[in-house]
């Protein structure tokens, strides 16, 4: 998406680990008007798909989910991030291996707010290794429901994650896709 490569990745600054910080727009402070254009382009992209609810994971893709709901006009549900599940009682849990602070951690959501007639978008801010994104299928999978795609901002393209979830038959689309980033080079888009 033209807007979002011209106008704010390039703001974005290189961290360690190829980690691109996009704080200014989407990762601390958030461009509410900004980011809900993205959420407009994710309507765009599938608004055919009778989606029931969206799903995220806390903390980062909340914004971005809850701004694109409004056009669909359904509900957010956000996986919450836990030490330890096993003090809860009817939930689903997956596994993540983040790749922002290096350490595997569960997620779980609520059985009440996922059900086998759900039709879920995912949306999320990145995807990188796509650890974030299985553990969101797996979850659904778990739930009965369908998961119909995932709406991604920036898609690292250059790491293996955009295959590995294309390869499980859910279609995936990121607004932009970057195809190398370093600090020399700045950020570089896929044509
Ligand atoms: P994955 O599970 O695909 O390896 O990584 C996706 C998750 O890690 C996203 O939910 C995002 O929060 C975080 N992430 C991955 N790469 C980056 C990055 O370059 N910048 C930022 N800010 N977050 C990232």
């Amino acid at each position: 998406m033209k807007i979002l490569e011209d106008r704010k990745i390039n703001d974005g600054q290189i961290g360690k680990g190829n980690v691109l910080k996009v704080d200014s727009f989407l990762n601390h402070q958030i461009d509410t008007g900004f980011i809900s254009e993205l959420g407009k382009e994710f309507y765009r992209l599938f608004k055919g798909e009778n989606i029931t609810k969206i799903l995220t994971i806390e903390a980062s893709g909340i914004g971005v989910a809850c701004l694109t709901a409004q056009y669909f006009n359904v509900p957010v549900v956000f996986a919450k991030k836990a030490p330890t599940v096993n003090i809860y009682a009817d939930i689903y849990t997956a596994k993540v291996n983040s790749f922002t602070h290096k350490k595997e951690y569960e997620i779980y959501v609520s059985k009440q707010f996922i059900n086998k007639d759900d039709n879920i978008l995912i949306i999320d801010d990145f995807l990188a290794k796509g650890s974030a994104l299985s553990a969101l299928i797996s979850l659904i999978n778990d739930a009965g429901a369908k998961t119909v795609g995932a709406g991604i901002v920036i898609e690292k393209a250059f790491q293996e994650g955009g295959k590995i979830i294309r390869d499980m038959n859910v279609r995936v689309e990121s607004l932009a896709r970057i195809k190398e980033m370093s600090e020399e080079k700045g950020v570089v888009f896929c044509s």
